[in-house]
């Protein structure tokens, strides 16, 4: 186990403290010594890795959440098609009274070249209307995951060498300024 040396705020007696550990009393003058208080006066160095630690923790959290995010096609389908179901309702009475109204009346074919130009506005103003957002939803949504998780899948390995490189110069800072302590 590596400790670290602090000196008694009190009696100025040098202490050996375990940075898991939250503190202890000085051997010397009882006097409580909080590890995070000494070693952040007396050990900033090793405060700076245990920071750049945690951010480290932090981003393979975010990373994870890439990953997790994942959603299969069939079920991504289902959200937004109970999300717009209203919208999908309307379209389908539309559609259904169209239906009706030839099925009544017969079709009869556009009279002029405006009457098939208002058909095809009214089609394409319906259609913007109700099915594209939720298109354009769709899309943006599957290409956001796609990119979190080709960006989780680049950064992985970065990060790793990061956390390597990390868990490197603690144990170089613990070996130059601790002891190991064999009580322990
Ligand atoms: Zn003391």
């Amino acid at each position: 186990m590596a400790v670290l040396p602090v000196k008694c705020s009190k009696c100025g007696n040098t202490v050996n403290v375990d940075p898991e550990k939250h503190g202890l009393k000085c051997p010397s003058c009882g006097t409580w010594v909080n590890t995070a208080m000494a070693l952040q006066k007396q050990h900033p160095k090793w405060i700076e890795l245990l920071a750049q630690e945690k951010k480290l923790k932090e981003e393979f959290n975010r990373l994870c959440g890439y990953e997790g995010s994942y959603e299969s096609a069939s079920s991504r389908t289902k959200r937004i098609l109970m999300k717009y179901k209203y919208v999908i309702i309307m379209l389908t009475v539309d559609i259904v009274c169209f239906i009706i109204r030839i099925a009544l009346y017969g079709f009869t074919p556009p009279s002029s070249a405006l009457e098939v130009l208002l058909i095809i506005a009214m089609l394409i103003l319906s259609f913007a209307a109700y099915l594209l957002p939720m298109i354009i939803e769709s899309v943006r949504e599957r290409s956001e995951e796609i990119n979190g998780i080709n960006y989780a899948r680049e950064a992985r390995p970065k990060l790793n060498d990061k956390m390597n490189e990390l868990q490197k110069d603690k144990e170089a800072y613990l070996k130059k300024y601790g002891q190991i302590d064999a009580s322990q």
